[in-house]
């Protein structure tokens, strides 16, 4: 048994009654109802993702399959800046967590504020800065938020509206996560040329605001800003110095996903789909978007390394899945040209996913001793309506692809460290007291696993496919996996942040 903290293992007997673990001994004598025979296998707290896309899908399908077979037991959602509740009274984390509570999903939820979806609703899509009256009206956004059990606040400064946020407006929108200790985690304004500064941003904005910093999906794209790895961890240790508590998530892929667009740069995007599409159209302001553009798939290595996952119209599905560069010279067509037919037919919903990534730094970050482990993925079933287009395999990957590829094959990080990083950790960090942790009182979310076998099996050519390993998971004291099946309902709910 591995309890999260990061400790060696012990062998342990774990009961468990009404939610709760309620014994741990190395014999408990009493019989249980129900027992399992865990010999030979890793009993661990459930897995937190502490940066997940799984309020997209979810009331397409509540099972949540992809997730809870990779044994997470709680995601946190909202993040890249945008959550499914704006903080209005209308539309707050109190009524989005009852509506999430009815669909009975599979595992537990706690989410953020974004403040992309903040600023969104307040100032709308156009590129300026915020007047004093709407800095108000979004940091009692804000505000409302946390109180009713928001556990954070998340910027997405690649994507619109979110990048017009200023460096000042993001310090005054994290105040009120101080006084609750809450941490502000950012999609950062770029993650390959101005990656540094970016990371000197993050920064100020939790020394401004005096709250934690948790730097989302931290990676160096475009082989030429590699090397920057050392200088993101150093700029990350002389934070620590001073005290900011910064930590950073990541995921075992060297690819990302993201929109198509955002291969086009943000002032292109200004005013939201259409005015993009007009600039697109646009003669004078063409040439310009099309020279940065490809600026930008030169730096993450041409074409090829752009690899389309989901298009909005049934007509281009077989572009899911390809190459662009490939799949472009199979039609006789530039992939510039490609790209913008796709988005313009597509009205700009189109997701990519690109290959820029090195694997050598990702054994570093993942055993860096501030990181934690998210999927940045989103929950899927192979069999329902959430089976759509060619998603990044993380959805279904990640957790196990830790456990077996970087733990057990490349040994990057110990077991008792990547589980950690995987528990105690985000839990902490997002302040879920009685997670994240196997230890007599705290909730009974439960991940049993063979760690010989342990593995993911999505891959970027077959993404839906469950990993390998996984065999029992246990969320709030029910069964959430038996022996690799699924039992009906799930017994996840939304967690809140005790205020
Ligand atoms: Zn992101």
């Amino acid at each position: 048994m591995l309890d999260g903290s990061g400790s060696p293992a012990r062998r342990l007997d774990v009961a468990v009654s009404n939610g709760r673990i309620v014994a741990m001994a190395a014999s408990i004598m009493e019989r249980g109802t129900e027992e399992i025979d865990a010999r030979g296998m890793t009993v661990a707290p459930g897995f937190i993702d502490i940066h997940s896309h799984g309020d997209g899908g979810l009331r397409d399908d509540p099972r949540m399959e992809s997730v809870i077979r990779q044994g997470i037991t709680s995601i946190v959602v909202g993040a890249d800046g945008s959550s499914r509740f704006t903080g209005d009274p209308a539309n707050s984390f109190d009524t989005w967590a009852e509506r999430t509570n009815t669909l009975r999903p599979s595992v537990n939820i706690a989410s953020m504020i974004g403040l992309g979806t903040v600023r969104g609703a307040v100032v709308g899509e156009a590129d300026r800065s915020a007047t004093a009256a709407e800095m108000a009206r979004m940091t009692a956004m804000v505000e409302r938020a946390v109180s009713e059990g928001a556990c954070g606040a998340s910027s997405g400064l690649e994507y619109t509206p979110g990048a017009f946020a200023s460096e000042s407006e993001l310090v005054a929108l994290c105040r009120p996560l101080s006084a609750r200790g809450l941490s502000y985690a950012t999609h950062m304004r770029n993650e390959d040329d101005q990656l540094l500064e970016s990371i000197d941003e993050s920064v100020a904005v939790a020394r401004g605001a005096r709250c934690g910093l948790q730097i989302s999906h931290l990676k160096q794209q475009g082989t030429r800003n590699w090397h920057k790895i050392d200088a993101c961890l150093a700029r990350l240790t002389v934070a620590r110095a001073e005290g900011i508590a910064a930590w950073f998530d990541v995921y075992p892929y060297v690819a990302y996903a993201t929109g198509l667009t955002n291969l086009f740069p943000t002032w292109s995007r200004d005013g939201g789909d259409a005015a993009f599409l007009a600039r697109l159209a646009d003669s004078a302001t063409a040439t310009r978007i099309r020279q940065e553009a490809l600026a930008k798939v030169e730096l993450i290595g041409g074409w090829d390394n752009v690899q389309i996952s989901r298009v909005a119209r049934a007509e281009d599905r077989d572009a899911e899945g390809k190459r662009l560069g490939t799949w472009a010279a199979s039609r006789q067509q530039d992939p510039y040209e490609a790209a913008v037919g796709l988005l313009r037919r597509n009205n700009t919903d189109v997701g990519m996913l690109g290959f820029a990534m090195s694997e050598d730094n990702l054994d570093r970050l993942l055993a860096h001793e501030f990181s934690m482990v998210c999927s940045d993925g989103g929950g899927f079933a192979i069999d329902g309506p959430t089976r759509r287009g060619s998603p990044h395999p993380r959805g279904a990957g990640t957790f196990p692809r830790v456990l077996g590829r970087y733990v057990r094959e490349r040994r990057a990080l110990s077991l008792e460290q990547a589980v950690h990083r995987m528990t105690a950790r985000p839990a902490s960090r997002v302040r879920l007291k009685d997670r994240g942790l196997l230890a007599v009182g705290l909730a009974a979310d439960i991940v049993v696993f063979d760690p010989a076998t342990v593995s993911d099996t999505a891959t970027f050519a077959n993404p839906f496919q469950y990993p390998a390993g996984i065999v029992h998971v246990i969320v709030n004291g029910y069964w959430s996996l038996r022996s690799g099946e699924r039992p009906g309902e799930g017994s996840g709910r939304v967690l809140r942040v005790a205020t």
